[in-house]
């Protein structure tokens, strides 16, 4: 399939898939990948190990504000990257998930982490995840796809997830993390997580990897008659 240099918008709630989905996407599509969840990760990581953020979740933004000045995250062959140290297992912790929405309420932060996204995915055919890359980011993507799925479906799929890397969840705690982040994303005042008018919904609580690409390759042919 000849796709045309466009950029690829995924939004949606936690835990649907955005990210796999755009993985496979940038793989048969010969796209570049930018996780934008990782980089609100790696700024959350950041600020629990300097201090920046209290257990009871106060963040000190003037500090941390600061602190972005000299932060040097991008990434590289293992993923996210602070400096030459690869954060990619940290990043994906419940200790960073329990505090990384609090983390992307703050402005600042939603500034240097649209900034980097804009400077990495600039002029490349890229395909992009998170809550408001179709919205705020990059609100001139030709193809924006919003994903939800079944809350219960998409803890199972998370700690399935975890398991597999050895971590010991419970699904309690997965669903509750997921729902308290659909929460504050969807209510914080700068950049809300919400469908962008021109977005099309595609709800994977039944789909399989397989089925989201034939769905996707519809939508391309249809919209861009390749
Ligand atoms: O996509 P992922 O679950 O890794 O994102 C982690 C968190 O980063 C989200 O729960 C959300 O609070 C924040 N985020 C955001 N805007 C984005 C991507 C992620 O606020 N574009």
């Amino acid at each position: 399939m000849q796709v045309p240099d466009i950029i690829i918008a995924i939004d949606g709630y936690s835990s649907t898939g955005k990210s796999s989905f755009a993985k496979i996407i940038a793989k048969e599509l010969s796209f570049l990948y930018l996780d934008s969840g990782a980089l609100y990760r790696g700024v959350t990581l950041f600020a629990i190990e300097n201090g920046y953020i209290s257990d009871d979740c106060t963040i000190d933004v003037p500090g941390l504000e600061k602190a972005m000045e000299e932060l040097d995250l991008h990434f590289g062959p293992c993923g996210t990257y602070i400096g030459d140290r690869c954060v990619e297992a940290e990043i994906r912790s419940l200790a960073v998930a329990g505090k990384v929405s609090p983390i992307a309420t703050v402005p600042q932060v939603r500034a240097f982490v649209d900034r980097k996204l804009r400077e990495f995915g600039k002029g490349k055919r890229v395909v992009m995840d998170g809550r408001d890359i179709g919205t705020t980011v990059f609100p001139n993507a030709e193809l924006k796809i919003f994903m939800t799925a079944d809350p219960m479906i998409r803890a199972e799929r998370r700690a399935a997830e975890m398991r597999a890397k050895g971590d010991d969840v419970n699904i309690e705690d997965v669903l509750k993390n997921l729902q308290e982040r659909d929460y504050i994303d969807s209510h914080r005042e700068t950049s809300p997580l919400t469908q962008a008018e021109d977005a099309i919904v595609l709800d994977n609580s039944h789909m399989t990897m397989e089925d989201q690409m034939v769905w996707l390759r519809a939508v391309i042919s249809e919209r861009f008659g390749c």
